[in-house]
């Protein structure tokens, strides 16, 4: 998912690496591990990182993209430049619950593959996001083949009704978007269309700590809820490796989301940033999105401290404004491009941190939330 919009950016600046559309080819960014960057259309980001590590079984890939066959096409041909079949994968790792990240899965289980993928992830994985799909209408439960039969304009009905079926109430009292319906059209060409979207079952949950094997090397499973609450970051001591997800990224700071199983979701970020921060012997950070980078206790300080940037700033909004809904702060603290569910979002988890953890108070329960600081 994208990140929240800065407010920060008056000056042209350098091209953040995240932004970059996918090189046409993959890279070795660490002995045994291939970067492969995939095509993605969200704001603010170019790509998504796809990782693959070989071992004598086959091939684990870490965030296979997106759904759409794009993205599946790219992945086949650069991992065939690099002399790996797509049909020898045996493993699928997503390093959260977002369908920049998952929704390959869906194709690569689709694949006629020497053993059925093993889809590993956090054992909260999707967890939201499973009781919201439960109740969607499923066109083709295995496959999109009866899609496939309907005329174009029974697809574009039933998709009218999955998009919408999407809208969801808010804890902040407001209702979000459905679904881009010509995104889920796109996207869903030769799969069943919710998944795209749904994540997709697990078959080896992981917990905080456990070790999972990747290319011949054990890897650490960190559990870092904030971006998301199923996050995880993965690394191995002696190769001094960090798989980021998008938890730590080079450049940007990752959408905290409102959405959230957990009371304080910014709280939580801090928390994971300090753990992550906590491992020692890490030299090298792979990330979903943007290139590798170093140093990844600096950079979780950094990410911290725009933060608590962010929040010295609603207190300032706070004097101005006094006893406001999260869209009031919303628009002060975002311009006006940038307006929306994901600000609001972000918004509504840096009031709450303001309420746990400062003297900020909530009032107007079960309408729409006021703040005041
Ligand atoms: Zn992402």
């Amino acid at each position: 998912m994208p990140e929240a919009p800065s407010e920060s950016d008056s000056q042209p600046k350098p091209e953040k690496s995240e932004r970059r559309t996918p090189a046409d080819v993959a890279e070795e960014v660490a002995p045994g591990i291939v970067r492969i960057m995939l095509p993605i259309e969200l704001p603010g980001l170019g790509h998504v990182n796809c990782y693959a590590l070989e071992d004598d079984r086959g091939i684990a890939l870490i965030d296979p993209g997106l759904a759409d066959g794009l993205s599946h096409d790219v992945l086949t041909g650069r991992l065939a430049d690099v002399g790996l079949d797509i049909a020898r994968v045996h493993t699928a790792v997503a390093t959260h619950g977002h369908f920049d990240h998952f929704g390959g899965i869906a194709r690569l289980r689709k694949l006629e593959t020497a053993q059925p993928v093993a889809v590993y992830a956090h054992a909260s994985f999707g967890a939201g996001w499973r009781d919201a799909y439960s109740e969607l209408l499923d066109p083709a439960s295995e496959d999109s083949s009866s899609l496939e039969a309907r005329t174009d304009e029974e697809v574009r009905e039933y998709l009218l009704e999955l998009a919408g079926s999407l809208r969801r109430e808010t804890p902040w009292g407001t209702k979000t978007d459905g679904f881009p319906v010509d995104l889920l059209r796109s996207w869903s060409e030769g799969i069943n269309p919710i998944d795209t979207l749904r994540p997709p079952d697990v078959s080896h949950p992981v917990n905080d700590g456990d070790t999972i094997e990747l290319g011949g090397h054990a890897w650490t499973a960190l559990h870092t809820p904030g971006h998301a609450d199923d996050h995880l970051c993965l690394w191995n001591g002696e190769l001094g490796v960090m798989f980021g997800g998008d938890h730590l990224l080079p450049n940007i700071t990752p959408h905290i989301s409102g959405f959230s199983a957990y009371d304080d979701p910014l709280g939580e970020f801090f928390a994971s940033l300090e753990r992550v921060a906590g491992v020692e012997g890490i030299e090298l950070v792979l990330p979903a999105h943007g290139d590798p980078f170093g140093d990844p206790s600096g950079r979780a300080a950094a990410i911290a401290e725009h933060h608590h940037g962010r929040l010295d700033r609603i207190r300032e909004i706070g004097d101005e404004i006094g006893n406001q809904p999260v869209g009031g702060y919303m628009k002060l603290l975002f311009r006006e491009r940038s307006w929306g569910m994901m600000a609001a979002s972000e918004t509504y988890a840096h009031l709450e941190w303001l309420r746990i953890h400062d003297n900020a108070t909530r009032t107007n329960e079960g309408k729409s939330p006021h703040y005041d600081i």
